[in-house]
């Protein structure tokens, strides 16, 4: 799964993160989304509202993953800055987008409301960048490419965050994300401390080297401890992943019971 073609981080924006003022779910969230499209996730990467702190993120990005995905600052605020930073990054001119205008224009109009200066700055991108829409708030999405990375910036708000992704950024990245299918799976253990399962692990990760398997502590159940062993595996279709997903967690049932454990049967989300 390692693949530098497929490498994607995540860049996200705001001071509330850094001063933990909110949890960055939007981190976990996109996370998972990319993972399971076949995006390798790299990095995470938390900024402040400023745009020198952005442009250098970005520029680092640039030419070295497929994918940079941002969220937040693209209100209408004067702290959200984030499309300007990716123009300046891109040197790029920052300009009205007149698709993100004709989606801020229909957004007001409908409810009424007037289009002020701050409503039209939602609408600068940078130049031959393509507006993505926002079904459940004002700010237009956007994507932009420079060399070989695909930049695409979604809301801040998680809600919109998550359906921009889903509805307009998943059909656009499908067409460049690796051409597999990746799922998860999991097995619940009891009774076997993790750092007693640890070696079976490490040696199912051997035997299987397509997948990522990890184990998890999950807390205690009567006294004994429960343990979470997740698999992702990708294959050309579902259920050939799943199937080796099941297989590696067969064994690692199997090496459990032997250490005096016991497990359900593994499930895969
Ligand atoms: P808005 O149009 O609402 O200003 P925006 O795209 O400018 O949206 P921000 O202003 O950066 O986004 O963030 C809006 C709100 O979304 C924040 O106050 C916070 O509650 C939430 N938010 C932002 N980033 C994250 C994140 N990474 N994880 C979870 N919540 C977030
Ligand atoms: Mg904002």
């Amino acid at each position: 799964m390692k693949n530098p073609n497929y490498e994607a981080w995540m860049l996200t924006v705001g001071n509330e993160l850094l001063i933990g003022r909110i949890v960055n779910t939007n981190a976990s969230q996109l996370g998972k989304m990319l993972t399971l499209m076949g995006f390798k996730v790299s990095r995470v990467i938390v900024v402040p509202d400023d745009i020198d702190e952005i442009v250098e993120e970005v520029r680092r990005a640039i030419g070295r993953v497929r994918l940079l995905v941002t969220t937040g600052g693209l209100g209408p605020t004067y702290d959200d800055l984030t499309l300007e930073a990716i123009a300046k990054a891109l040197n790029r001119e920052l300009k009205v987008n007149p698709e993100a205008e004709a989606m801020i224009r229909e957004f007001y109009s409908r409810r009424g409301m007037p289009i002020t200066r701050e409503r039209l700055k939602m609408a600068f991108m940078p130049e031959g960048a393509r507006a993505l829409r926002n079904p459940r708030g004002a700010a237009p999405g956007c994507i932009v490419e420079e060399g070989g990375t695909i930049i695409v910036s979604l809301p801040g708000v998680p809600e919109e965050m998550e359906v921009m992704f889903k509805s307009e950024a998943f059909k656009i990245l499908e067409g460049v994300s690796p051409k597999v299918s990746i799922v998860e799976c999991s097995l619940v253990i009891k009774g076997v401390p993790e750092s007693t399962i640890a070696p079976a692990i490490e040696s199912t990760a051997r035997k299987y080297p397509e997948i990522y398997v990890k184990s998890h502590p999950v807390g205690f159940e009567l006294g004994a401890p429960v343990i979470d062993v997740r698999v992702l595996a990708s294959d050309s279709d579902r259920e050939s992943a799943e199937a080796t997903a099941l297989e590696a967690l067969a064994y690692v049932k199997r090496e459990a019971v032997k250490l005096g454990g016991y497990a359900d049967e593994a499930y895969c989300g």
